[in-house]
C-alpha cells in the first residue's frame, strides 16, 4: 500500500514527499481512513510508530476540504503532554502542511507567552500543553470555541503527569460536538475511563507494539548487581556506538549514572521527570545534535525522545514488563538503521527474562565483556552471592572506583570494534 491510496490533496502530498516518507506505517493504513470519514478513533500506538503523521495527516486533509480559514481560529486542538512533543508534533504539521497554507501555533510553558498568544491566534492548528493552555484560557486570550477535532495524544503518559483536571476543564471550553482521537502508548484502567467519557463510537486502532523491530539485535549481559557499573564502563569502551540510549529503573539512579559516566569522561547526560523544561531542552538537543553521545533515562522522561541515531539501547536496569522492554528498544533500529539491546541482567532478572525471549521469539545470547574483571572483590552484602562468568585472560579493572583513573581527560574520539564472546 501506498499514500496513493489516501486521495490527498496534491499539496499534501507534496508535503509527504518533502518529508521523505514513502509507505505508510501500519498504524497510518489504519488510522488515516477512520479520521478521514470524521469518526473517533482510539489508538493505541507508541511514539516512534508514525502516529503523528497518521492524525496530522487526514486532519489537514479535512481542514482543506472544510474550507477552513488557514490563519485561524482554531479548529484543530492537540493536547501533549511535554513541551518537547508539543513541538515535534507542531513541527510535524508544518512540515507536511508546507503547500497548504494552513498555520498551526505550540503553546507550552517555561517561555514567554505574548509570542504564543499572537501565534495562537493566527493558527488552524494549536498543538499545546495542558497547563499554559489553561492559562491562556483563563486570562481571556485565546478562544476555542470553533474547535471541531481534538487530539489527545500520549493520553496516558498527561494523566501520569496528573494532567486530568486540566484536560477537564480544557474539555469544558470545547464545542460538544467534534471528532475526538485519542492516542495512548498503554491502555489502563483510567485511559479506558477518558475514552468511555469522551469518544463517540469510536473505531479502535492498535498495532502490534508487542513484537520488536526486527532490525534490532539483543543481548543480555549476566552480572552482579554490585558490579553492573563497572560493566556498563567496559561496555561503552568495546562498543563501537553513534548514540546510546541507558535506562534506569529509578530517576535518582539515572542521574547519578549520568554524572559517574561524564566524571569518568563519557559525553553523558541524563533525562528525568524532576528537571526544569531548559534543563530537559539542553538534554534533549544535546543528544539529538551528537553532543552528548549518552543519555541516561527512566521509562517515562524518555517517551519524548525522538532520536534516529541512537544505534544502542543498554537496560542497565532490566525493565518491569516485556512490553516497556519493547517500548524501550523502539528507540533504535529506526528509520531502516539497524540497532542493538544490551542488557544487564543478574540472576534477580530471569523471570522478565524469560519473558522478554518469549516476546522476542528467541533465545537471547549471553555474553560476556573479555576485558572485564567478573571476579573482582565484592562488598559483603548478606543473601548475595556472585553470578557468573569465569575469569577474564586480560583483566582490566574496571568496576572499582578506587582503580580505575578519575578520567576527565579520558575522551575518545574513536573507539574500539566490538570485542565480547560468549
Ligand atoms: P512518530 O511516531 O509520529 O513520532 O514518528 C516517528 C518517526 O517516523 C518520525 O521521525 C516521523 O517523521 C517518521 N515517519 C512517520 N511516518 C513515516 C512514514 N510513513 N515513512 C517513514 N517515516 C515516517
Amino acid at each position: 500500500m501506498n499514500f496513493d491510496s489516501f486521495s490527498f490533496d496534491q499539496r499534501i502530498v507534496t508535503g509527504i514527499i518533502g518529508c521523505g516518507y514513502t509507505i505508510p506505517t501500519p498504524i497510518q493504513v489504519r488510522a488515516i481512513p477512520e479520521v478521514l470519514s470524521g469518526r473517533d478513533v482510539m489508538g493505541l500506538a507508541q511514539t516512534g510508530t508514525g502516529k503523528t503523521a497518521a492524525f496530522a495527516l487526514p486532519i489537514l486533509q479535512r481542514l482543506l476540504t472544510s474550507n477552513a480559514p488557514k490563519q485561524g481560529p482554531c479548529r484543530t486542538l492537540v493536547l501533549a503532554p511535554t513541551r518537547e512533543l508539543a513541538l515535534q508534533i507542531h513541527e510535524n504539521f508544518i512540515s507536511l502542511g508546507k503547500q497548504t497554507g494552513i498555520r498551526s501555533a505550540a503553546v507550552f510553558g517555561g517561555v514567554g507567552a505574548n509570542p504564543q498568544i499572537k501565534a495562537a491566534n493566527k493558527a488552524t492548528v494549536i498543538v499545546a500543553c495542558p497547563g499554559r493552555l489553561i492559562d491562556l484560557l483563563n486570562q481571556g486570550v485565546l478562544k476555542l470555541d470553533q474547535v471541531d477535532t481534538l487530539v489527545l495524544d500520549e493520553a496516558d503518559r498527561m494523566l501520569d503527569m496528573g494532567f486530568m483536571p486540566d484536560i477537564k476543564r480544557i474539555l469544558a471550553r470545547l464545542p460538544a460536538t467534534r471528532q475526538n482521537l485519542l492516542f495512548s502508548a498503554t491502555m489502563p484502567h483510567d485511559i479506558r475511563e477518558l475514552a468511555g467519557k469522551i469518544l463517540v463510537n469510536p473505531a479502535t486502532v492498535q498495532v502490534a507494539n508487542t513484537a520488536p523491530a526486527t532490525s534490532v539485535g539483543h543481548t543480555f549481559y549476566p552480572v552482579h548487581p554490585q558490579l553492573k557499573v563497572g560493566l556498563l564502563e567496559a561496555l561503552l569502551d568495546v562498543t563501537k556506538y553513534d548514540s546510546m540510549l541507558i535506562f534506569t529503573r529509578t530517576k535518582h539512579r539515572a542521574k547519578n549514572l549520568a554524572r559517574k559516566l561524564s566524571f569518568r569522561g563519557h559525553e553523558a547526560t541524563f533525562l528525568q521527570g524532576n528537571m526544569s523544561q531548559n534543563q530537559r531542552q539542553r538534554a534533549l538537543d544535546g543528544f539529538k545534535d551528537g553532543t552528548f553521545k549518552v543519555m541516561v533515562a527512566t521509562d517515562i522522561a524518555a517517551r519524548g525522545i525522538d532520536c534516529d541515531r541512537i544505534t544502542h539501547v543498554i537496560n542497565f536496569d532490566v525493565p518491569d514488563t516485556a512490553e516497556t522492554y519493547t517500548h524501550r528498544i523502539g528507540r533504535t533500529g529506526r528509520a531502516g538503521r539497524s540497532g542493538m539491546a544490551l542488557s544487564l541482567v543478574t540472576k534477580e532478572d530471569e523471570r522478565l527474562m524469560r519473558e522478554i525471549e518469549k516476546i522476542v521469539g528467541r533465545q537471547i545470547d549471553r555474553r560476556k565483556v573479555e576485558e572485564f574483571d567478573y571476579d573482582q572483590p565484592l562488598k559483603s552484602v548478606p543473601g548475595m552471592d556472585r553470578r557468573g562468568p569465569a575469569p577474564a585472560k586480560h583483566k582490566k579493572t574496571y568496576g572499582s572506583d578506587k582503580r580505575r583513573p578519575a578520567a576527565p581527560t579520558r575522551r575518545r574520539t574513536t573507539k574500539a570494534p566490538v570485542r565480547t564472546k560468549r
